[in-house]
């Protein structure tokens, strides 16, 4: 299955796409992850995208899709992907659109979760995460069980993303509008773009994803 979840930040890409991932046996393939483990790594490429990710706007496309273009041939993606956070322009899902042509794979669906923009600031204000294993959680809606401690792996530190502050939301905000937004469009022109209420609660947005992908004909391979 090759899957695309597209929608604003804080829209429940990230909750979604891991969940997804269990129940299809695919990779989930986030490049805001793969970038912050460049920055975190110090590299090149880390360097270069700190500041533009701390200020909010896009990496350049450039940068993108040579990280997307090795990525998804790597072993763990031999039985497809879901991509999280990518594409994020037009030119991005061009160039992805040739990628998957000279590899004979076909893109299944696009999925747009649509979230209102006073929910999503909500939603990113009260996000953190695991700093051992990543599982995400959210002040309100989703806090771990036990106080402190993360549910998946015992973990009790967690962390929360710089750019996750009220100032940079906005600018995150309007980068979606203007620079992503336009890509609905072009996927809608392909028959390809499904639309789900990403308003509702997470088990019943995954219900409604699982619904539009078999639908497609694609069941999940874990039940
Ligand atoms: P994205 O990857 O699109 O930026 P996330 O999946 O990280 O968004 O979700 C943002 C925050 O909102 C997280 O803290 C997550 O726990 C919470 N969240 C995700 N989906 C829902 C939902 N359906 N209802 C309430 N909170 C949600
Ligand atoms: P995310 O974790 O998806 O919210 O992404 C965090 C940040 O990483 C974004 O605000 C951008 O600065 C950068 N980023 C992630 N994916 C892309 C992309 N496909 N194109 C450009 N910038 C990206």
């Amino acid at each position: 299955m090759e899957l695309i979840l597209l929608g604003p930040p804080g829209a429940g890409k990230g909750t979604q796409s891991k969940l997804l991932e269990t129940r299809y046996g695919v990779a989930q393939i986030s490049t805001g992850d793969m970038l912050r483990a460049e920055v975190k790594a110090g590299s090149p490429i880390g360097l270069e995208a700190k500041s533009i990710m701390d200020a909010g706007k896009l990496v350049s496309d450039d940068i993108l899709i040579r990280m997307i273009g090795e990525r998804i041939h790597r072993p763990d993606c031999a039985k497809g992907f879901i991509l999280d956070g990518f594409p994020r322009t037009v030119p991005q899902a061009e160039a992805l659109d040739k990628l998957l042509h000279e590899t004979a794979v076909d893109l299944d669906a696009v999925i747009e979760l649509k979230v209102d923009e006073a929910v999503l600031v909500e939603r990113i204000s009260g996000r953190f995460t695991c700093a051992k294993c990543g599982t995400g959680y959210h002040d309100t809606f989703k806090r771990p069980q036990r106080e402190g401690v993360c549910d998946v792996c015992g973990g009790t530190e967690f962390i929360r993303r710089p750019d996750d502050k009220a100032e940079t939301v906005h600018a995150r905000l309007e980068a979606y509008n203007a620079q992503t937004a336009p890509i609905l469009p072009y996927y809608r022109a392909q028959g390809r773009l499904h639309v789900v209420d990403g308003m509702a609660d997470m088990a019943d947005v995954e219900a409604e994803i699982e619904a539009v992908l078999r639908k497609i004909g694609i069941p999940p391979a874990v039940s």
